[in-house]
């Protein structure tokens, strides 16, 4: 038999949570799939100091440990499972999880958050897990007393190199502009930070080594007069070059723009399809912060919760 819930969310980061805080308290009996990444990107991250109510700071691994406890408190059924295809076409909504079973959902809420970005070079395949990561904290610790190198210059970049100038004994930042984008007292704890270098105005061409990454190939000033040729020795190489959203499986259902993030209309989480709603990073590209997330997902439970009252579901 077909499952039927009132209220399906989709993704377990802050806004999926946060969704689901209010949903359950609301009593509309939310289904939470946590997806691939259970907890989301913040269990991916360092100490949480920006979050209100830790004033000590906080992991980012506990942070969602406590969101979840609080979801669960009020009812919230928190689910493994990832949402593989959606029909939006029809109400109730059609979710199918895990290639398999298909649930009825009267309000949808999409929560699957942002996926950092890769370079799009061939070596970053070739040496994946021999040297190339995307998480700092998930693989610092295999590069302790030894040299890596982080590509970025914004706030993720210098948290990362801060992060990882704790554990190696080298790191450089590979940065193609002249400038870091980062916000200033993320420049300034790199600046002043005697372990790490930043190459201004250098991109990367190529990864080298035998069974791993030794080194990388950069170019200085590339296409510009003065462009120079530069291999730096490094044993880890970390991409910091910004997300994109995990919107794919609602290609040709909802409207997004041209990077694919979700479309809601603002003050809502109103997406292009009436009783589905959009929370956190994957409608957002501008703040992308754990507080913002959490926001849009209190909302998006309020607006589900209206729906749902309006049509007497
Ligand atoms: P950003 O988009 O801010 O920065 C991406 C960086 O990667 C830029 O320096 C960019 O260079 C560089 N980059 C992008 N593509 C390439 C490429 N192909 N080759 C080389 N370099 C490239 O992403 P972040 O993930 O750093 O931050 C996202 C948002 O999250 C921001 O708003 C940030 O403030 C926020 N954030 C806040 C934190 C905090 O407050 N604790 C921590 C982390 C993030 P260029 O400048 O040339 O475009």
């Amino acid at each position: 038999m077909t499952k039927r819930v009132r209220c399906l969310i989709i993704g377990s980061g802050p806004a999926g949570y946060t969704a689901a805080i209010y949903a359950a308290r609301a009593n509309l009996s939310p289904v939470l799939y946590e997806g691939m990444q259970p907890g989301g990107q913040l269990t991916t991250t360092t100490e949480v100091e920006n979050y209100p109510g830790y004033p000590e700071g906080v992991t980012g691994t506990e942070m969602m440990d406590d969101f979840k406890k609080q979801a669960e408190r009020y009812g919230t059924q928190v689910v493994r499972g990832r949402a593989t295809s959606v029909d939006f076409s029809t109400s109730p909504k059609k979710v199918t999880i895990d290639n398999e079973e298909v649930i009825e959902a009267d309000t949808v809420i999409i929560s699957t958050g942002a996926t950092a970005k890769y370079l799009g070079i061939p070596d970053e395949t070739k040496y994946s897990g021999m040297g190339v990561s995307a998480c700092a904290t998930c693989d610092g610790f295999f590069y302790r007393n030894k040299t890596v190198a982080v590509v970025g210059g914004g706030d993720t970049a210098c948290e990362e190199a801060t992060y990882l100038s704790g554990l190696a004994s080298k790191v450089y930042m590979i940065v193609r502009k002249d400038y870091l984008r980062a916000s200033q007292i993320m420049q300034e704890r790199v600046m002043k930070n005697p372990k790490i270098e930043i190459l201004f105005e250098h991109n990367t061409l190529g990864l080298f080594g035998e069974n791993g990454v030794e080194g990388a190939h950069l170019v200085k000033k590339m296409g510009e007069e003065g462009e120079e040729k530069v291999d730096i020795k490094i044993d880890g190489f970390f991409l910091a070059i910004g997300h994109h959203p995990n919107t794919d499986i609602f290609k040709g259902q909802l409207e997004m723009d041209n990077e694919g993030y979700i479309n809601t209309q603002f003050p809502t989480t109103f997406t292009s399809v009436e009783g589905v709603y959009a929370a956190g990073d994957v409608a957002d590209s501008l703040y992308r912060q754990a507080i913002t997330s959490a926001g849009t997902g209190c909302r998006a439970a309020m607006d589900a919760e209206r729906y749902l009252s309006e049509h007497n579901l």
